[in-house]
C-alpha cells in the first residue's frame, strides 16, 4: 500500500508538470473555493508540489518522513529569490548563532526563520486548508507586501503534521455530511466516532510528544527542526466552537527559563494580531488557559530551544463540522476559521520581518547565555547508572534532542541524589555527564531539574518529568561546572565456552524485554529463575533468562543474532547444577510459554491508553497483539487468548453480571488480565477481591468536630479554579517501594517511580501481592492538590492477585504514559511475559 501511494504521487506530479508551470491559487487548483469543503491530504500535497514546480526560485519541498499509514510528511521552504539561492548557507549561519555548528562565528545580519506548523491535531482541520493559502500569498507575484517581508524572512511551512489523523477526520466527515453542512450541532457530522482524528495512527497526541519523540512523525520533524532552529514557531490548533480565538501572550505558568525577551515578544506578536482582529470586529482572548510549562508541546519545546513558540487556537475543532451554530446565535463556518488562521499566519510573518534584527540578535543572546553561563543552579548532571539497556535508550534520547553529553571522573563529588532526595557525596568511575554549558542548556534544565518551580498551579498538563525518574537511572545534579570527556558505552562481551549446556542473559531493562520478545517469536525456549543464583562463582539475578541447548539446538544462530541486536551479554554454562539458588530442573525455574495477547479497544476505552499499548507491542516489542472491541468481549472471544489487557477505560461488561462472570471464569481457568487506571478501579468496584483505599478524611467526613470547618465549604466564586485544584493531581512523581522478589518487579534493582495522575490507592491485599507500595511522604516531584497530599500514602499502586489458576495485574497508574515513561515499560513487559508462568 505504501509503495503504490508513492507511485501515484510521482505519476500525478510528472504529468502535472508537463502542462502547467504557472502558480495557481488554491481555489484554481482545487476547483472549489477554499472552505467549501474539506481537502483530502493527498490534494494538499499535490497543491504544494505544483507550487514548488511553478516557483522553483522561491520555494522547495522536502519530504522528512512517512506516516504509519504511508502518507508523506513535508516541509515547504519559502524565501526571496536572493535568499533562496543561499538557503543552506542561511541555515548553517543560523546554527552557528546557536553554537550547534562551530566551524566559524555566526553573523547576526541574517534573515529570521519563521516556522508555521499546521494541523498537528488531525481533527482541527481548518489549518491545513490555511497552509495552502499562506503558501500561495507568500509566493504570489502580485502580493507586494509578502515580497517585502521575504526580504529578511525565511518561512518554513509544514502543511500537515498529522496526515493520518487529518484524513481520518476528513474521510469520515465527507461521508456523513449532506449536500450542505448542517449547522445544528446535534447533527451527526458534529460528533466524531472513536478514536477521532486528533491523534496519529497509534492514537498518540503529537502535541504531547515533542521532547520525547516516541512517534515516527515527531522523530522526522525534530530532526529537521534541529537542523534549522527557527526564531519563531507557531502551532495552529482549534478549540471549542464558542471560544473565538486564542493567540499569544500565553497564560501562566511560564517556566522560569523563559526569558524576558521571549515573554515580551509574545506581547508584540499578540498586539499585531489584535490590530487585525479589531479591524474586522473578531473576538479573541489572550493570557488564559494555554500555559508554557510541559516541555513536549509545539510552543514550549521551541521556546526551550530559543524560539518564540506559540499556540494559536481557532474556534472549530471536530465539533465545528463545516458550519456550526454558536451559543450567541451566529454560525461559525469553515471559511471564517480559515480567514482567522490565515490572518495570524500573515501577521506572524509580518511582525518577524519588522523585527528581524532584534529577533536574530536576541536569539544569539539566548544561546550565548546558555553556552557561557549554563542555565539553572545545577551545572552538571551526572548519571552513574550502569545498566547498559537504560543507557542506550538515554543516549538516543539525548541525541534526538541535540543534547551533548560526555563523562566526568572524580572521587568525592557532591550533588543532589535524585533517588534519595538529598545532597550527598558520591564517587563515580563510569557515568554519562551532561553539562549545562551548551546550546541546549535551557532544555536540559527543564528536563533535569529535580523539582520544577510552578509560578501558578493551574496548569494544562503534568507537572513533573525529571529524566532520572522517567528512565529510572541513578543520577546526581551537581552545582559545579565540570569538564566532560568523551563517553563510550561499554560494549557487551559474551563469555562463551565450547559445548555449552545453556546460556544466561541478564534481564534488567526494557531492551532485555525486547530481546525476550524476539526469542519467543523465534520459538526459542526460555526459562527464568525466581531467585538469585551462583554459577562458577558468578552471581546472577532473579529474572535472568536461561536458554538451554536441549530443545533449542537448531535455534542457536538466531539466539546469537538477537542477543547482538539488543546488545545483551551471553554467558554459557556447562551444566545445570548451581552453587547457590535453584538448579535448572527445579520447579522454581519457570518455562515461559509464549502468550497470545489481546487488548480491549473501542468506544469506552481511553484512546491514548489503548494506543500506548498497541504501539508498545507493534513498534517496540515487535510482538503481535489482537485488538478486540470492548463491546464484543465474551468467553468465546477469549478462547485462544492468554493475556487480556484492559487499558484505562469504562468497561460495561465489568458491571454486567453475566459478561463479567464469563471473563472471570476465563481468568480462573488460567487467563491473565492486566488492568490499567480506571479499569483497575472498576475491577475493585466489582469486588473481585481488590479494594480501593479511602482516605482518613473521607472516613471521618461525617463527624466534623472543628467548629470552623463548617465554613470550609463557603467558597468565593472568583476562586473557583483555585478551589478545584485542591483535589487535583495533574501528574506528579511518587517513589514506589517494590517487592522485588515478585516476577512483576524483576529487573528493577534501583526501585521505581510512578507518574501519578489520579488519587487511586488500593488497600493492602491479604490474598495477593502488593508489588508496588507508596509509603509515607514519598512524593518526589510535581504538583498535588492540598487535599490529596495526605491521602496518597500507605497503599498499593501495583498489585497482583491470583484468581483460580489465573491472575490479575493491577496498575493504579499508567506505567507507559505517552510512551515516554521509559522505566515502566519493563514492568509492563513483565506483566505480559513473566507473571503467572
Ligand atoms: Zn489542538
Amino acid at each position: 500500500m505504501k509503495k503504490s501511494l508513492f507511485v501515484f504521487f510521482t505519476v500525478f506530479i510528472s504529468s502535472y508538470a508537463s502542462f502547467s508551470q504557472q502558480l495557481k491559487s488554491p481555489d484554481q487548483f482545487l476547483g472549489y473555493q477554499l472552505g467549501d469543503k474539506y481537502t483530502a491530504h493527498y490534494k494538499i500535497v499535490n497543491y504544494f508540489q505544483q507550487a514548488a514546480l511553478a516557483m522553483p526560485k522561491m520555494m522547495k519541498l522536502e519530504q522528512y518522513g512517512e506516516t504509519n499509514e504511508g502518507r508523506p510528511l513535508l516541509l515547504a521552504f519559502v524565501a526571496s529569490e536572493g535568499n533562496f539561492a543561499k538557503l543552506d548557507e542561511i541555515r548553517k549561519n543560523n546554527l552557528r548563532l546557536t553554537g550547534m555548528l562551530n566551524d566559524k562565528p555566526g553573523d547576526v545580519n541574517a534573515p529570521s526563520i519563521v516556522w508555521l506548523s499546521y494541523n498537528v491535531h488531525g481533527n482541527e482541520t481548518s489549518s491545513s486548508e490555511v497552509s495552502m493559502k499562506t503558501l500561495y500569498e507568500l509566493l504570489n507575484p502580485n502580493n507586494a507586501q509578502t515580497k517585502e517581508w521575504l526580504k529578511n524572512t525565511v518561512v518554513i511551512i509544514d502543511p500537515c503534521l498529522n496526515p493520518d489523523g487529518r484524513d481520518r477526520y476528513v474521510n469520515w466527515f465527507t461521508q456523513v455530511v449532506g449536500k450542505t453542512a448542517d449547522a445544528n450541532t446535534d447533527a451527526r457530522e458534529h460528533s466524531e466516532p472513536w478514536p477521532g482524528g486528533r491523534t496519529n495512527h497509534y492514537n498518540f497526541d503529537l502535541n504531547r510528544d515533542w521532547a520525547w519523540q516516541t512517534q515516527i512523525e515527531t522523530k522526522g520533524r525534530l530532526k529537521k527542526y534541529n537542523e534549522w532552529m527557527p526564531q519563531i514557531h507557531c502551532d495552529f490548533h482549534e478549540q471549542g466552537i464558542n471560544n473565538p480565538y486564542y493567540f499569544a501572550p500565553a497564560a501562566e505558568p511560564f517556566h522560569e527559563v523563559i526569558t524576558k525577551w521571549q515573554r515580551d515578544f509574545q506581547y508584540t506578536i499578540g498586539k499585531n494580531h489584535a490590530k487585525y482582529f479589531d479591524a474586522n470586529g473578531w473576538l479573541y482572548f489572550t493570557k488564559e488557559i494555554f500555559d508554557l510549562f510541559y516541555p513536549a508541546y509545539g510552543d514550549t519545546y521551541p521556546i526551550y530551544n530559543g524560539a518564540i513558540g506559540m499556540t494559536y487556537e481557532q474556534a472549530g475543532g471536530p465539533g465545528g463540522g463545516a458550519a456550526a451554530l454558536k451559543s450567541d446565535g451566529d454560525t461559525l463556518t469553515l471559511k471564517d476559521r480559515i480567514a482567522h488562521h490565515f490572518t495570524t499566519s500573515m501577521s506572524t510573518v509580518e511582525i518577524a520581518s519588522l523585527n528581524n534584527n532584534r529577533l536574530v540578535t536576541e536569539f544569539k543572546k539566548f544561546f550565548d547565555d546558555a553556552k557561557n553561563n549554563g542555565i539553572g543552579e545545577y551545572k552538571t548532571y551526572v548519571i552513574t547508572e550502569t545498566n547498559a539497556g537504560k543507557l542506550k535508550s538515554l543516549q538516543s534520547f539525548f541525541e534526538a534532542n541535540g543534547i551533548k553529553y560526555g563523562t566526568v571522573s572524580g572521587a568525592s563529588l557532591k550533588g543532589y541524589n535524585y533517588f534519595s532526595g538529598k545532597e550527598e557525596v558520591f564517587t563515580t568511575a563510569n557515568n554519562i555527564a551532561v553539562s549545562a554549558y551548551q546550546p541546549k542548556s535551557a532544555l536540559i534544565k527543564v528536563l533535569f531539574e529535580p523539582k520544577s518551580k510552578l509560578s501558578d498551579s493551574v496548569t494544562y498538563d503534568i507537572t513533573a518529568w525529571s529524566i532520572p525518574y522517567v528512565y529510572g537511572v541513578q543520577a546526581y545534579a551537581v552545582k559545579e561546572k565540570m569538564v566532560t570527556g568523551v563517553y563510550s558505552r561499554p560494549i557487551a562481551k559474551n563469555d562463551l565456552t565450547e559445548n555449552a549446556y545453556g546460556y544466561l542473559i541478564n534481564y534488567s531493562s526494557f531492551e532485555d524485554a525486547k530481546l525476550l520478545s524476539a526469542l519467543l517469536i523465534a520459538k526459542i525456549k526460555v526459562r527464568f529463575a525466581e531467585k538469585d543464583f551462583t554459577y562458577n562463582g558468578k552471581g546472577f539475578k532473579k529474572g535472568t533468562l536461561i536458554i538451554l541447548k536441549k530443545g533449542n539446538e537448531d535455534k542457536l544462530d538466531e539466539l546469537m543474532a538477537a542477543s547482538k541486536k539488543y546488545e545483551a551479554t551471553l554467558t554459557s554454562v556447562s551444566g545445570g547444577f548451581m552453587e547457590t539458588g535453584f538448579d535448572f530442573g527445579s520447579e522454581k525455574v519457570h518455562f515461559i510459554k509464549k502468550p497470545n495477547v489481546a487488548m480491549l479497544t473501542g468506544k469506552s476505552v481511553n484512546p491514548s491508553s489503548a494506543g500506548e499499548v498497541w504501539h508498545l507491542f507493534e513498534q517496540q516489542l515487535d510482538y503481535s497483539i489482537t485488538l478486540i472491541n470492548a463491546d464484543e468481549i465474551n468467553g468465546a472471544a477469549l478462547k485462544n487468548i492468554d493475556v487480556l489487557i484492559l487499558p484505562d477505560g469504562n468497561y460495561k461488561f465489568l458491571t454486567e453480571k453475566d459478561a463479567a462472570a464469563e471473563v472471570k471464569t476465563w481468568v480462573q481457568q488460567g487467563g491473565k488480565i492486566i488492568a490499567v487506571e480506571y479499569a483497575a478501579e472498576l475491577i475493585a468496584k466489582a469486588d473481585w477481591g481488590f479494594k480501593l483505599k479511602k482516605s482518613d478524611e473521607e472516613e471521618k467526613k461525617d463527624d466534623k468536630k472543628d467548629d470552623n470547618s463548617v465554613y470550609a465549604d463557603v467558597k468565593r466564586f472568583e476562586n473557583r479554579e483555585r478551589e478545584s485544584i485542591t483535589e487535583y493531581i495533574p501528574g506528579s512523581i511518587y517513589k514506589v517501594t517494590l517487592d522485588d522478589s515478585h516476577p512483576l518487579a524483576f529487573g528493577y534493582t534501583s526501585g521505581y517511580f510512578t507518574l501519578k495522575q489520579n488519587s487511586d490507592l488500593y488497600e493492602f491485599m491479604k490474598d495477593g501481592w502488593n508489588v508496588g507500595v507508596i509509603k509515607k511522604d514519598n512524593q518526589v516531584a510535581g504538583f498535588v492538590g492540598s487535599k490529596l497530599k495526605d491521602k496518597i500514602k500507605d497503599g498499593t499502586v501495583i498489585g497482583v492477585q491470583q484468581v483460580g489458576r489465573g491472575s490479575i495485574v493491577y496498575f493504579a497508574d499508567n506505567p507507559i504514559f505517552r510512551s515516554f515513561w521509559e522505566n515502566g515499560k519493563l514492568m509492563f513487559a513483565n506483566a505480559v511475559f513473566l507473571v503467572n508462568q
